[in-house]
């Protein structure tokens, strides 16, 4: 069997944490299978790099971030050949350029185009271990690229899918996918499966447990993945097409604090208005989130959206650049104090009345909603961020989500 193992900062933190991943690589290794390894950056090391950059240049271009934030998963793929070799086990690190990952130049938010699998072949076929490095890629031009903060998920789908991997598992902090951040919900359980909408659903919704385009890729690929501990044996969450369980009316609930709302006031009230604002973000690559437009009077209107919030200042900018041009309008507002609480389930297709529970449950609560989106299988309210764990909780409580631990 090929096995593709990806493990997290937190479970390469530190030495005893790498040799504990060290003698789990080698335990599969020894049963006879191929593994390869694909690894974070040690702990908070890319939080300290780009610490690190912002002292030295708070406006440091992308391109050089990406190749100083490439050196976190270089120095733990090294790490982790060295630990494997003390074991006794043969094994190779490979970067992003060695393997040749190919992806867009996109910096800091690369997407993977194409991987050559033939090195890493040629390494396996030698009974190596190959630990690859994460969250990495390189462009047409050879530039070292980042998929975006949590990428090392999509890195290992990808190889899984391009190896033709037999299985593809996530080592992480927590047992699995709960339904809903356990750090933050006290009462969350712990899922045994879930679907790849799902997943993706509450991936891009907050739920930083995997890397949303690591979902899009494994539906788009047919991987299915396992989320466990690094820590224990415990049974994971399995990720995949369909489950066996009934379709649960909410599967979980996200929040994402990354998130700034923009409000431009006082635009024409003209056909074509909604075309150029969004059309001079696309063209800065910036994602547009819940969209509300008010209701025109006297030849104008109110557009106001969601942003993830290190986009926020650039969106504001690109904004105000267009005022005296194609976008006239009468003021723009931000408001990075924000975030999402979402609810995610295949069974509200088919089911009434799960957002008015939710909305009933932060009114119980006292928390005032700004905004709304829904789509088939999710709803999610923009709320103040002060009030988004007491939110968290009511509307978990709601569903009845918890272990009634
Ligand atoms: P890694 O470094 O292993 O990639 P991450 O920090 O990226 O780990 O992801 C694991 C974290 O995701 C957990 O520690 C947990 O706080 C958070 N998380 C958010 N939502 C969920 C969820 N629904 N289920 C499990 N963990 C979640
Ligand atoms: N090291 C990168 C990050 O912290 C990638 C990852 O951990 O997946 O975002
Ligand atoms: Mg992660």
């Amino acid at each position: 069997m090929l096995i593709v193992k990806k493990f997290g900062g937190t479970s390469v933190a530190d030495k005893e944490r790498i040799l504990n991943v060290a003698r789990r690589c080698k335990e599969e290794y020894d049963k006879g299978n191929e593994v390869v390894v694909v690894l974070s950056a040690m702990g908070k090391q890319t939080d300290v790099l780009l610490d690190m950059a912002k002292d030295i240049n708070p406006n440091a271009s992308k391109r050089e971030m990406d190749m100083l934030l490439t050196t976190g998963e270089q120095t733990s793929v090294a790490l982790m050949a060295m630990a494997l070799d003390s074991m006794g086990v043969p094994a190779v690190s490979l970067n992003a350029f060695q393997v040749a990952m190919h992806t867009t130049s996109d910096y800091s938010n690369a997407r993977l185009k194409r991987i050559d699998s033939e090195r890493i072949r040629m390494e396996l076929n030698q009974k190596r271990i190959v630990v690859i490095t994460g969250f990495q890629g390189i462009d047409k031009y050879d530039n070292y690229t980042t998929l975006g903060r949590g990428g090392s998920d999509t890195t290992a789908v990808a190889l899984a899918a391009a190896l033709h991997a037999d299985a593809c598992e996530i080592y992480t902090d927590v047992d699995g996918v709960y339904t809903a951040d356990p750090r933050i919900v006290k009462d969350a359980r712990k899922l045994k499966e879930i679907t790849y909408d799902e997943m993706l659903e509450l991936a891009s919704l907050g739920a930083g447990v995997l890397h949303n385009r690591s979902v899009e890729m494994a539906k788009k690929y047919g991987v299915q993945l396992v989320v466990r501990s690094s820590l224990n044996n415990n049974e994971g969450t399995i990720v995949k097409e369909e489950t066996k369980m009934e379709k649960m009316l909410v599967s979980g609930v996200a929040c994402d604090k990354n998130t700034a709302r923009i409000a431009v006031i006082g635009l024409e009230d003209q056909p074509g208005v909604a075309f150029k604002l969004f059309n001079h973000l696309a063209h800065h690559n910036i994602n547009v989130d819940i969209i509300l437009q008010s209701v025109g009077r006297d030849g104008t209107k109110d557009i106001s959206f969601t942003v993830s919030e290190d986009n926020a200042d650039e969106a504001v900018e690109i904004i105000e650049r267009h005022r005296e041009g194609s976008l006239r309008c009468q003021k723009v507002d931000l408001d990075k104090n924000v975030a999402k609480v979402s609810v995610v389930g295949a069974g509200m297709m088919t089911n009434a009345g799960v957002a008015a529970k939710m909305f009933e449950a932060l009114f119980d609560c006292g928390v005032n909603i700004k905004q709304i989106a829904t789509s088939e299988i999710k709803v999610t309210v923009l709320i103040d961020q002060k009030y988004v764990e007491k939110a968290m909780e009511a509307v978990h409580d709601a569903f009845s989500l918890g272990d009634g631990k």
